[in-house]
């Protein structure tokens, strides 16, 4: 600490009150509280699997231990992407969102919730969430739930392909972030609440599959379904906190 045990003791003292030590007070003038980060909301939505706000956490950051930071500490000696062809390192960027199969993914989730500002490149993404997507409106944290669960999903990917030698689809990766998200939801209107909305999502008949069976409970009484010619959309009563 600056100034040595002199400057310790005089910051003891300017915290004692009556006698009495204030506790917080001390903690308070030993480690000021500093600004929240502008990423803050969007990574620690509270509607988020705190596994997805995790690993976001680390992508915001960059700490994730992509290939391109394992070749730095000499790790490995090679950086391969192993979601697309092969002809690209990998690195947070590329990952997340420039590689060819998370293009696909991200575009498919942003066109699902209707997003009218589109964009795969991680840093005006990040500033956009940051900085044009605040408040905590139904839409918001919808929106920032669909960033963490497809991180984390792209991120699993990723791993499941290098550590198990499994691979899956960009299609299947999209139904299990959309899965993510419903569940997500429904599993949040358990608790109290203070009011309702609600929001029409279109459902894979494959995603829905597997939605009833993970909480078939929940869908009976939050969601109603409705076709328009061919496709099948989801009502869900969404009950958030305010
Ligand atoms: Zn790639």
């Amino acid at each position: 600490m600056c100034g040595g045990i002199e400057s310790l003791k005089q910051r003891i003292a300017s915290c004692i009150v009556n006698s009495r030590l204030q506790l917080f007070e001390l903690y308070t003038s030993l480690h000021p509280i500093s600004a929240p980060v502008t990423w803050h909301e969007t990574v620690w939505e509270i509607l988020n699997y705190p596994k997805h706000s995790f690993i976001l956490w680390l992508v915001v950051q960059d700490k994730l231990q992509t290939q391109d930071r394992l070749m730095t500490h000499g790790i490995i000696q090679s950086s391969i992407c192993k979601l697309c062809d092969g002809s690209y390192a990998e690195n947070r960027s590329h990952l997340f969102f420039e590689c060819s199969m998370s293009t696909y993914v991200w575009n498919s989730i942003m066109e699902w919730l209707n997003f009218k500002w589109r964009c795969c490149v991680w840093s005006p993404l990040m500033n956009w969430y940051s900085f044009r997507l605040r408040g905590r409106g139904l839409k918001q944290r919808i929106k920032r739930m669909a960033l963490a669960a497809t991180v984390y999903n792209i991120w699993r990917e990723r791993n499941c392909r290098i550590f198990k030698l499994q691979s899956r689809t960009a299609d299947c990766l999209i139904k299990n972030i959309k899965l993510d998200i419903l569940t997500g939801r429904m599993n949040a209107e358990n608790g109290s609440s203070h009011y309702r909305a609600h929001c029409n999502l279109h459902v894979d008949r494959k995603v829905l599959h597997m939605v009833r069976r993970q909480n078939f409970g929940l869908l009976q009484s939050n969601c109603t379904f409705y076709t328009v010619g061919r496709s099948l959309y989801c009502t869900v009563d969404y009950l958030y906190f305010s």
